[in-house]
């Protein structure tokens, strides 16, 4: 059936839907409209208010109020509520699902365990972690299939989000640190953007052009480090010109404990990952 669905052409035809229109979920979805898998009309997202709906008008997918009727019109359901919310939201829609469903989590902390326990058995579960720049569709995502969830499933749900960004496969012991690398690691490096331009002022330069060019350079740096597949250490030597200005700053930084707080600020979001789960 999955396979079917796999076609490109019957692709247009998978109904997706979202329950949740936050952050989250605005981010998958204009990925998935724009990797033109399926149609706009095809992809329903349900929250109780009207408040975020716009945005999601605005690109031509529908709306309501109504988490059963979206479960019972979509073959693939993300379910993109706060973790809270992850079993009332099961609860009330749990007797409308099918063995044709597949259904992709992407709460933080809610495992797979509990997902299968609140839906029906045999039940195809997805867990997924995603990041907000999902929302450029430069996001870093990463999953694990349950215990029911065929690898044609994982292989339809990468093609789905392929225009999210980078998608990728692994154990469920990974979520939480790939929650803390990527999830978390997203405000680290404002962190550090924020701090570059607070240099550049300090020595003089205007606040919004010092934060303009601290914005640019952490986007081409991360392009470049990608797109050259180089491991970062070699692109920083490349930079170093003996005697020259960055060792300088590099070994400041170094002197200041960035790298091992840098390895500490990830072991810790990994470790309040792993406690809120
Ligand atoms: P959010 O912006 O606060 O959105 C939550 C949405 O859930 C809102 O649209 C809200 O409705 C809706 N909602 C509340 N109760 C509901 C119900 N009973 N039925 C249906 N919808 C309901 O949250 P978010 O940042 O997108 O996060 C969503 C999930 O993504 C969370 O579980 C989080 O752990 C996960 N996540 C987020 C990030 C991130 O960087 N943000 C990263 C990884 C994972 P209203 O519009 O009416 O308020």
């Amino acid at each position: 059936n999955l396979l079917i669905k796999m076609d490109p052409e019957m692709d247009s035809q998978l109904r997706i839907g979202f329950i949740g229109a936050g952050n989250m979920a605005f981010g998958i979805a204009k990925g998935i409209v724009s990797s033109g898998n399926t149609l706009p009309a095809n992809i329903k997202v349900s929250a109780p208010s009207n408040r975020n709906f716009d945005r999601f008008q605005d690109i031509g997918i529908t709306t309501t109020h109504s988490n059963v009727e979206l479960v019972c019109g979509s073959d693939i359901v993300f379910v993109a509520v706060k973790p809270h919310l992850v079993r009332d939201v099961l609860n009330e829609t749990t007797v409308h699902f099918t063995d044709k469903h597949i259904v992709v989590s992407v709460a933080a902390g809610v495992t797979l365990e509990t997902l299968e326990e609140l839906l029906p058995e045999g039940a195809s579960v997805i867990r997924l972690i995603p990041n907000l720049p999902c929302i450029v569709q430069e996001g870093a995502l990463l999953f694990t299939r349950g215990s029911c969830a065929k690898p044609t499933d994982g292989v339809l749900l990468r093609s789905l989000l392929q225009h999210c960004g980078l998608v990728e496969e692994g154990p469920e012991s990974w979520l939480d640190i790939h929650t803390g690398l990527s999830g978390s690691g997203v405000a680290f490096v404002y962190l550090f953007a924020e701090a570059l331009a607070e240099g550049a002022v300090k020595m003089g330069m205007p606040s919004s052009l010092a934060h303009t060019i601290a914005s640019q350079t952490v986007l081409g740096a991360g392009r470049l480090l990608r797109d050259s597949g180089k491991h970062p250490a070699q692109l920083r030597s490349e930079v170093c010109t003996p005697g020259g200005t960055t060792i300088y700053g590099l070994h400041t930084l170094e002197q200041g404990g960035v790298r091992a707080s840098t390895i500490s600020a990830v072991e810790s979001a990994t470790e309040r990952a792993r406690q809120l789960g």
